[in-house]
């Protein structure tokens, strides 16, 4: 069909291409390069600490430096980079202008928490000779998904004393693994006449983690005690220790590439690290001494409602950036804070649903994201009729517009879902709040906050350059 055009010779309709067909063969070699970076990436945060820690070790090897290290010095200059890592689970880095701070920055917000099972305060327990763990499932997941896969115990606990025990179990070549166990099919009839939401309670993920009494006692909870001996050999941690601890159970096993033509990703934690890692490699890629002062921000607690003092929600941001003022000389912080959040540009970098076909009728096809057309901007989030969303200005997304398409970023656009069907959220309206210029943005996947998610290698990609390219663009 011949390509109709418009008399300034562009085309008259809307063309959202495939990423695989806007590369040439050097850009999806350095494409499928990425991806390679992603899942190791992925392979070492497989909790919120642990990514932060992470993208913190990647920031150093790439010039950042602590604040602490500038503060120091006494001062900040154009080019400097600086790294920030709060409470060991959120991470901001900072490359400061040439502009003075308070005329803004470019910010990119994605999220390093994922939905996962949290141990209880008090979670080991025996019943019929079986030892479990009691566990407080966080984030919104389908609890059924959680049963009957291998599963890994990760965390930190803190001793009475203050040291530090880091646990890791499940993805060593040689761990154990735990499990949930399911009902056979057999004695599930009552079972499979339930209602999904009801079927499986939150009280009943527990993981199976010992069955062997300890040697030499034949008292009761004798299961229960060969697992607190084993906690004492490994991390000389006892019951009482479990007080000041957090330790997650979350899937076992690493990333993995899917189908014939390793063209995807399957892997736990893909919302929202992987626009967490695009956001990283975006500022690491991104032009040295920029004219706006580059910032991008990792924060926790997003699946949980951004609550808490590593949440969006926590002042931990405005105190960093203040804190970044006062080394630049500002007199008065709080009134440069305020100008400078006003005159900054958001991207809310959060995962959106890409349409998938097994289950049609969940989206307007016409606004729909789909797997494989690149990253997606998405105006509005909020449910009903976008209640709750933070809805972006059409003056900021014209620049962006022009921004990708000069950068040659495959990108699309989408709504989460059809109207009245249900939406989401994002840290989009917490940033909006500052008065910043904000819009969704961010990679289209499948299976949304399921223990193995899967994404298009094309996306994640573009994903980065996108926003590598508008942490580089002439912002006027
Ligand atoms: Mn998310
Ligand atoms: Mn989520």
């Amino acid at each position: 069909m011949k390509e109709e055009k418009g008399n300034n010779n562009k085309p008259l309709k809307a063309d959202f291409k495939l990423a695989w067909q806007t590369m040439d063969v050097e850009e999806t070699k350095t494409m499928m390069a990425y991806a390679e970076d992603y899942k190791n990436f992925l392979d070492h945060s497989k909790t919120e600490r642990l990514c932060a820690q992470t993208a913190m070790d990647q920031a150093l090897s790439q010039g950042f430096l602590p604040l602490a290290h500038y503060e120091k010095k006494g001062k900040l200059k154009p080019g400097d980079k600086v790294a920030v890592l709060h409470r060991g689970k959120s991470l901001m880095l900072f490359v400061m202008g040439k502009d003075p701070l308070e005329k803004g920055m470019l910010v990119v917000g994605a999220h390093l928490d994922c939905p996962r099972l949290d141990l209880k305060p008090m979670p080991l327990y025996e019943d019929t000779d079986m030892a479990f763990f009691k566990t407080h499932y966080y984030g919104g997941l389908k609890k059924y998904q959680w049963l009957t896969i291998p599963l890994a115990l990760y965390g930190t606990v803190v001793k009475k004393d203050g040291s530090i025990v880091n646990v890791a179990l499940g993805d060593g070549e040689n761990d154990p693994v735990f499990c949930i166990t399911d009902l056979l099919p057999h004695l599930s009839q009552e079972l499979q006449t339930k209602k999904l939401s009801e079927a499986f309670p939150g009280e009943s993920l527990n993981p199976l983690v010992a069955s062997r009494p300890i040697d030499g006692e034949d008292d009761k909870e004798t299961i229960k005690a060969t697992v607190l001996q084993w906690l004492n050999d490994q991390y000389g941690m006892t019951e009482d220790d479990f007080a000041s601890a957090e330790l997650e159970i979350v899937p076992a096993g690493y990333a993995r590439d899917i189908g014939f033509d390793r063209s995807m990703i399957g892997a736990f934690g893909q919302d929202d690290r992987i626009c967490a890692y695009a956001a990283l490699r975006g500022i690491f890629d991104a032009k040295d001494t920029p004219q706006k002062t580059q910032c991008i921000i990792l924060a926790d607690k997003e699946e949980i409602g951004s609550y808490g003092n590593t949440g969006m929600q926590s002042r931990f941001f405005e105190n960093q950036v203040a804190e970044l003022l006062s080394l630049l000389g500002y007199a008065d912080t709080s009134l440069a804070l305020r100008r400078c959040f006003a005159h900054s540009l958001c991207l809310s970098a959060d995962v959106t649903a890409a349409y998938d076909p097994n289950y049609t009728g969940t989206h307007d096809l016409t606004n729909a994201s789909f797997a494989g057309k690149g990253v997606a901007l998405k105006k509005y989030g909020g449910a009903r009729g976008k209640s709750g969303g933070s809805d972006a200005n059409p003056e900021f997304l014209a620049g962006l517009r022009q921004c990708f398409d000069e950068a040659n970023v495959t990108w699309q656009l989408g709504e989460m879902g059809r109207v009245d069907l249900g939406g989401g959220g994002t840290i989009a309206w917490m940033l909006a709040n500052y008065d910043m210029e904000v819009v969704d943005c961010g990679t289209p996947i499948l299976s949304m906050h399921a223990p193995f998610e899967q994404s298009m290698k094309t996306d994640a990609y573009m994903t980065y350059k996108c926003y590598r390219s508008f942490l580089d663009y002439d912002w006027k």
